[in-house]
């Protein structure tokens, strides 16, 4: 079986929503993922917002134009009375279900209820689509199945028995549909994978039914070599090893969520990135073996970083001195990126400040401590094991001009980091384009 997981975009509007069915065979057996219609969930992330701040009257402002989009949409997508009646009641209960939400008990349980529909409105519109134009399918409710435990980790063993049991009700069914993104958490309560994770419900589910292949379909044709927003001429990578694509989808690579490389690689199920704009291109496969000895593959850069400098001469031939400091990081759910090490002092970066400032005071305890805002780490992916010397000299030397504030190596064989200001981002990634490739 393969898993299909179709973005916003690919489902932006009727004309995509009919589309789908060149990429889809109802003849083949699969689950097809789909992301809430593009713009969807940031329109309910500002709905909840809204409604969060007391602010109700904006936020039925903005649940009005919103709707106004799926009325449109609807007219197009459906050809039938019949089709265009169920297609508007759909919408009216979604969006009435919103604003019955919001009141003064509007919290943050209500927010990712709100935060669920977009998905639901999403996979039921084509269900419906397909249901008028005679192809059958399957609507599996992921709220019936997916599920993460307190730690916010997805729980695979239960994902596979329930999704096993829905599945086999309808043993004779080719086509299934169900909704990216959406979860139980472990009160039950409606939870999501955070903004981007589809893409790792399409992974969860690969692993879990053990499928033959994921299939990510975006509208870029694979993971560039290089950010083509930044960079001329990138090219798509044909293969990447799990590793690689999970450095590089971490690192800023767009297009695929970075968790979602995790589940896939565990219980090894392949994932291609594919590009619905042009189906018939190869696009990127990230499988067990898609990793390439002695080679540079590709250059991420993920901005927004905020590296720590902590000065200490305690830090001496001490032992212990670090898992204090993780700790502090730890105990305020902050994950670090990228360290660095000498004998009396630590870079780290983290990408979540919402908590430096209590942060910076309790590390301030272990000696002195600075912070530089507005940086970037660029990435560059390749075969960096010790065996094939002088690549990360390469690497260094295409920067030399520019002031680096921290640079790690070693910590995998496939990875050389380094930290700088976002000013320099452009040219880092330009010359170590035109050095590297
Ligand atoms: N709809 C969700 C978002 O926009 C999930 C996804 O698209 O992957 O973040
Ligand atoms: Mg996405």
């Amino acid at each position: 079986m393969k898993i299909l997981k179709f973005g916003g975009t690919s489902v932006g509007s009727a004309q995509r929503i009919k589309g789908l069915l060149d990429i889809v065979d109802p003849k083949e057996r699969q689950i097809v993922v789909l992301s809430a219609v593009a713009g969807t969930t940031n329109a309910l992330v500002e709905i909840s917002q809204a409604f969060l701040a007391g602010k109700r009257e904006t936020a039925i402002e903005l649940i009005k134009t919103h709707k106004n989009k799926y009325e449109h949409l609807i007219k197009e997508l459906f050809q039938t009375e019949q089709g265009q009646e169920k297609g508007k009641n759909l919408i009216d209960y979604h969006f009435n279900y919103i604003s019955s939400l919001g009141n003064e008990m509007f919290t943050p349980v209500e927010e990712k209820i709100t935060l669920a529909q977009g998905e639901l409105l999403s996979t039921t519109l084509f269900h419906f689509h397909l249901e008028e134009i005679g192809v059958p399918s399957v609507l599996l409710p992921a709220l019936d199945f997916m599920k993460i435990d307190e730690d916010n980790e997805p729980i695979v063993e239960y994902i596979a028995e329930k999704l096993s049991n829905l599945i086999s009700i309808h043993g004779s069914n080719q086509l299934f549909i169900t909704q990216g993104y959406i979860c139980r958490n472990s009160f039950g309560e409606i939870d999501n994978l955070r903004r981007g994770g589809s893409d790792y419900t399409a992974s969860l589910i690969g692993a879990a039914i053990q499928a033959d292949e994921v299939q990510i379909w975006t509208d870029i044709d694979g993971m560039h070599n290089n950010d083509p927003r930044v960079v001329k001429n990138t090219s798509p990578i044909a293969n990447l090893s799990f590793d690689e694509a999970a450095e590089l989808a971490y690192f800023g690579a767009k297009i695929l969520h970075p968790q979602s490389v995790f589940p896939a690689q565990k219980y090894n199920v392949p994932v291609r990135l594919l590009n619905t704009m042009d189906p018939q291109a190869t696009g990127t496969l990230i499988s067990k073996e898609g990793g390439t000895t002695g080679q540079i593959r590709a250059i991420a850069a993920k901005d927004d970083i905020t590296a720590i400098h902590i000065h200490s001469s305690r830090m001496l031939l001490a032992y212990g001195f670090l898992r204090k400091i993780f700790e502090i990081f730890e105990r305020y759910k902050t994950p670090i990126d990228m360290i660095t090490t000498s004998e009396v002092a630590v870079s780290l970066t983290i990408d979540d400040t919402r908590n430096l400032g209590d942060i910076i005071k309790e590390v301030e305890d272990f000696g002195r401590v600075s912070v530089d805002h507005n940086q970037t780490i660029v990435c560059v992916v390749g075969d960096f094991s010790a065996n094939t010397h002088g690549y990360a000299a390469r690497v260094l030397d295409a920067v030399k001009h520019l002031p680096l504030r921290m640079v790690s190596y070693g910590g995998s064989d496939y990875n050389v980091s380094m930290v700088l200001d976002t000013e320099h981002k452009t040219e880092a990634l330009r010359s170590l384009h035109n050095r590297l490739f």
